[in-house]
């Protein structure tokens, strides 16, 4: 439940209601806003009937969270949240981050060649998988901690900050040492003992969409990330699976909308999986941007036709560069930059 606080409410009476919220077993989440003060409380909510919030001084008024979700839902913060990476890059402001690079990492020049080229075109964000969630086992897995230190090294040389996704939770302490954000998975989205452990840190996770998961259930995943305590979440919507086969998945662009209504969390799109053709990227990318999106990720690759995976869907760093102009060209037209 929200509990929204007078204006005038005086520390005294803040403390006063923590105290007491604290013994009946609730977990206050305070946000102090541009007008008023909310304290947002997860815990079994029945204990109200005994001790109504509302008689409290200093609270001006108690409303139940109606969605399943709590910590994500707009209800329970009506300002959006921005999502902050670094000094210079954030997920939910005016600026639109790009994350590009080749789906794995593979090997110590490729992924620095590549890195310079997306960086030069105005990514902000290196992007490689060093544990590949791969439908088949005898498909490249990955390097390793061997890719985290070339992609970490890659990052720095440009002054890019660097994703890569974490499918094990034994792995995490090692992905922080190298990266700035943990991406989870479509695969992973409901390994809710992976989402528990990512909620312990403080590292900001890039939640990918299952591809079957319905927008409810994804942002039941996010809430299990929140309410262990990191609130650095930004969604992804990568595609769904429909009966469609003429592209990989189905970019669900409905998804922006519906997140943005629902949920205070920054909202991001990766046209690379959602469409799985390097060739209607630019399209599915333009038409995040003009929904309202908060980020991109971008797959890009110097040798599409050889790389370890998913080259069909990766842009040649040549066509990463004209596919950016044109998204700065929409990002202005919505008031946003890119
Ligand atoms: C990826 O980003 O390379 C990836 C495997 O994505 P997804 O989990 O969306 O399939
Ligand atoms: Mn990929």
């Amino acid at each position: 439940m929200i509990v929204v606080l007078k204006n005038d409410v005086t520390q005294e009476q803040i403390d006063h209601l923590l105290d007491k919220t604290a013994k009946l077993g609730l977990k206050p989440h305070i946000s102090k806003g541009v007008k008023r003060t909310v304290i947002g409380f997860i815990g079994p909510e029945d204990v109200l009937r005994v001790t109504p919030l509302e008689v409290f001084p200093g609270v001006e008024q108690v409303i139940p969270v109606l969605a399943p979700y709590k910590l994500v839902s707009r209800e329970f913060k009506n300002d959006s949240s921005v999502v902050q990476i670094n000094e210079k890059i954030s997920f939910g402001g005016k600026k639109i981050p790009i994350i590009a690079g080749p789906c794995s990492v593979e090997s110590k020049d490729g992924i620095r060649s590549i890195a310079q080229k997306v960086k030069e075109s105005g990514a902000t964000i290196l992007r490689g998988g060093a544990f590949k969630p791969r439908t088949s086992p005898y498909e490249f897995q990955g390097l390793g901690e061997e890719g985290l230190k070339y992609l970490s090294a890659a990052g720095k040389e440009f002054g890019l900050a660097t994703i890569t996704e974490v499918m094990d939770s034994r792995d995490i302490g090692l992905i922080c040492k190298y990266v700035d954000i943990l991406q989870i998975g479509a695969r992973n989205m409901q390994n809710f003992s992976l989402l528990k452990e990512v909620g312990k840190i403080e590292k900001p996770v890039v939640l990918k969409r299952g591809m079957s998961a319905t927008i409810k259930e994804w942002l039941m995943s996010a809430e299990y990330i929140l309410s262990n305590g990191n609130f650095n979440v930004i969604l992804c919507e990568r595609g769904i699976r429909t009966y469609e086969t003429a592209t990989r998945n189905t970019l669900d662009i409905n998804a922006v909308a519906v997140v943005k209504q629902l949920s205070h969390l920054p909202i991001m799109v990766d046209p690379s999986h959602a469409t799985g053709k390097w060739n209607l990227v630019e399209s599915a990318s333009k038409a995040s941007v003009a929904a309202g999106c908060d980020g991109l990720m971008l797959e890009v690759h110097d040798n599409p036709e050889n790389a370890f995976s998913d080259g069909p869907q990766s842009l040649l760093p040549e066509t990463f560069s004209a596919v950016m102009a044109m998204l700065k060209n929409i990002a202005a037209a919505v008031s946003r930059e890119i």
